[in-house]
């Protein structure tokens, strides 16, 4: 596949990789490696398509911060308008202690316990994205037991035909996310007699990485079904949000995704053509938020040559970039300088950790010695927020770039903080 034009927020200059207005090799030096670099503007940019797409509607954008859920980035999108879309109890307490306001806060997941539960209704979230009937019932008990009313929306799972688009991984029948299409309207039914909850929307998922709008559009027609089927039960419901969640992809290899804004201009359309224009709408993205607006940089450890392969030994691993090992996914890898004096080889990039799956690319055609920086791009969602200490590496530096300031918003992770919560035999 040809490869797409570097991200917009990176440069070459003078033979030097950058991100906005600084070299990536100085940042590398002045902080070692691996270390994640992220353009405030780059995020900002693709926060600002899904803006221009709903402006002048009720609209609402929860960044689903499971894609990168470090405080700087959380601030720097709550401060330019973001909600927040979380996962578990752990993402509350980074939403709050982000700023997110709670009623700005929606929360997902199959497997809420109890004491999450408790505690988004202490604190006043906006709603719950509940995903199976006994979700509901136990929802409506915590709520009961603690003297509030859940905001609650369904989450369904609007079976889009697997055979036109077989990249949907979570809106099929076969999948533990969302309630299955012939069950919603009993659900809602169970909904509106519980004296617990209060029905405030509707919502969908159906996957990740998506390239085209044509799934949005099968999807958005089945929820729109549902809400007139729901509205129509005779319960008094209505639906005052729609929630479309995430699910745009990004170009990690020539991949080529709709624009947000152009694709919520034809959702739109066909929301007003629906009669749906004046719902309140909700969005859920993650990684067309963050994944191009963060590199990953790496130092050339060893050159390794083989009979049939050529490793590159880099000192980033699988516990820094999870993608590869676990998806096989391509992540594209740049030197931070041109090298002129070294020909081209065919590597794969692999990192120290032990296991053959440790791996960030393969069959890479790079000019590179040992001592030499990479940038591994699309490394701004998934990465860092599913890192581990496997091997106990300690999670790498974090750095926000805006113009030419840096500002390190998260420490490399020492060894004692890896210790710090053990307790040594005497
Ligand atoms: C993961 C997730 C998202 C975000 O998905 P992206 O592909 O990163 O946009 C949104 N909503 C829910 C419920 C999710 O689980």
């Amino acid at each position: 596949m040809p490869l797409s034009p570097l991200p917009a927020f990176l440069t070459q200059r003078h033979g030097e990789l950058h991100v906005e207005d600084l070299s990536l090799d100085s940042l590398a030096r002045a902080h070692g490696t691996p270390l994640f670099v992220y353009s405030q503007a780059a995020m900002l940019q693709a926060l600002g398509a899904y803006q221009r797409g709903l402006a002048g509607r009720s609209h609402l954008i929860c960044y689903a911060m499971k894609a990168n859920s470090s405080l700087a980035i959380l601030q720097t999108l709550v401060r330019a308008g973001c909600g927040l879309d979380i996962v578990s109890g752990g993402e509350l307490e980074r939403a709050l202690a982000a700023g997110c306001a709670p009623e700005r806060i929606i929360f997902s997941g199959v497997g809420k316990t109890r004491a999450e539960m408790r505690r988004a209704l202490d604190v006043g979230i906006g709603c719950f994205n509940v995903e199976s009937r006994a979700e509901l019932a136990v929802l409506d008990e915590v709520a009961r037991a603690v003297g509030r009313r859940a905001r609650v929306s369904v989450r369904v799972n609007p079976d889009v035909d697997a055979q036109t688009h077989p990249y949907i991984s979570t809106g099929l029948k076969d999948n533990k996310f969302g309630i299955a299409h012939d069950e919603v309207l009993d659900t809602y039914r169970q909904a509106a007699s519980c004296s617990g909850l209060e029905v405030v929307g509707i919502d969908c998922h159906i996957g990740s990485q998506i390239t085209q709008a044509a799934p949005y559009l099968d999807a958005l027609e089945r929820v729109l079904d549902l809400v007139a089927a729901i509205e129509g039960l005779g319960l008094g419901l209505r639906l005052h949000h729609i929630d479309f969640g995430g699910g745009l992809g990004i170009d990690y290899r020539g991949d080529t995704p709709p624009a947000a804004d152009a694709l919520w201009a034809q959702l739109l359309q066909r929301l007003d053509a629906r009669g749906f224009g004046d719902r309140q709408i909700l969005i859920e993205p993650g990684r067309s938020i963050v994944g191009n607006a963060g590199v990953c940089l790496t130092e050339v450890l060893y050159l390794k040559p083989g009979e049939h392969k050529n490793f590159l030994i880099v000192d980033a691993a699988m516990n820094d970039l999870p993608r590869p090992a676990m998806y096989q996914a391509y992540h594209r890898i740049e030197p931070l300088r041109a090298r002129a004096d070294t020909a081209p080889l065919t590597w794969d990039v692999v990192g120290p950790v032990c296991e053959s799956g440790d791996w960030l690319g393969r069959d890479r055609e790079l000019a590179v010695q040992a001592g030499d920086r990479l940038a591994v791009l699309s490394a701004g969602a998934y990465c860092m927020s599913m890192a581990s200490n496997y091997n106990t590496r300690g999670r790498a530096a974090e750095v926000l770039v805006d113009g030419a300031r840096a500002t390190v918003i998260r420490q490399r992770e020492t060894a004692a903080d890896q210790m710090r919560l053990e307790t040594p035999l005497p």
